[in-house]
């Protein structure tokens, strides 16, 4: 098997007659020594990276968060890939930087920060062509990297599983890692998408961003919306001490934005029994551990 595919072996999960696994795309690094391109982030970036070298373009320009891992791709990725990159951040700066801000420097990142009224308007056209002026002829990445390249991106990674699962499951943001694992999966399978946020628009983002890619919405997907544990970035004491928990049972680090809601929800509903015995169900490790230390 590979080292990437591990097994979670408990009584639980035997008793259950469940075969468990979590992919380890987190550590899934192309290049040696660089544990910073690995994850969902970068296989968001991959093919937007080849087509801005493509048109001749020497800098990416993108948005996001204080936190975001995101940014933090995209600046790992800019160093890799010799593409200046600038990160436009939602808010004011505070100094000092916090870690994911300060990586973002040192690797090249060039910072701008815009007022929450300014960031909102970012998708904007006219705020696209003030982009323009100010800072030249990039290539934009949307905030959270989703377009129909990271889609394409995030198709291969199941290219890399092994193993013929029963379920996938992946946590979501935007939707665009899930529409990936969606748009390569086999008929035969389910992917279950655990979304971080409150609400239930993702149903028909997942459904736009599949349309868009391939003309075709596959069926074999469902949103399970019970453990956003209060929307985007809200934890609480259980998930907290679940992630110290299954760190210290596996030796597998989550965090609490995105992986650590998904295999708490995952874990909940194979105690309540949502998949029927000898189901076999992996859970993808997105990675997003760059703005969580234990
Ligand atoms: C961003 C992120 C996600 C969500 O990805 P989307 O493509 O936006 O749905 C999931 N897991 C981790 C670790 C992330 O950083």
């Amino acid at each position: 098997m590979s080292k990437l595919l591990e097994k979670i072996d408990t009584s639980f999960l035997n008793a259950k007659n469940i075969q468990l696994y979590i992919f380890r795309d987190d550590i899934n690094t192309p290049i040696p020594n660089n544990p910073h391109i690995a994850g969902n982030k970068w296989r968001k970036l991959k093919y937007n990276i080849q087509k801005a070298k493509e048109k001749n373009h020497d800098t990416l320009l993108t948005f996001g968060g204080a936190y975001s891992n995101h940014i933090h791709a995209t600046a790992a990725a800019g160093k890799a890939f010799n593409l200046k990159t600038i990160g436009l951040i939602r808010g004011e700066e505070h100094l000092p930087l916090n870690p994911t801000l300060h990586f973002a420097i040192q690797n090249g990142m060039e910072l701008h920060y815009l007022d929450r009224s300014k960031y909102r308007l970012k998708k904007s056209s006219e705020f696209l062509e003030q982009i323009k002026q100010k800072f030249g002829h990039c290539y934009i990445l949307p905030e959270g990297g989703t377009n129909n390249l990271a889609i394409k991106g995030c198709t291969e990674i199941l290219d890399d599983l092994s193993l013929q699962a029963d379920y996938i499951c992946c946590a979501c943001g935007t939707g665009g890692t899930v529409s990936g694992i969606i748009a390569s999966s086999k008929k035969t399978q389910t992917i279950i998408g655990f979304p971080a946020l409150k609400g239930n628009f993702l149903t028909n983002e997942i459904n736009e961003l599949l349309q868009n890619y391939q003309n075709f919405i596959p069926k074999n997907w469902q949103l399970v919306n019970d453990y956003h544990f209060g929307g985007y970035a809200k934890s609480n004491t259980e998930l907290l001490n679940f992630i110290q928990q299954f760190k210290q049972d596996y030796n597998i680090p989550l965090e609490p934005i995105y992986t650590g809601k998904m295999m708490f929800g995952l874990l909940d509903l194979i105690k309540k029994n949502y998949f029927p015995p000898n189901s076999k169900i992996v859970a993808i490790h997105t990675g997003g551990l760059q703005g969580f230390q234990t």
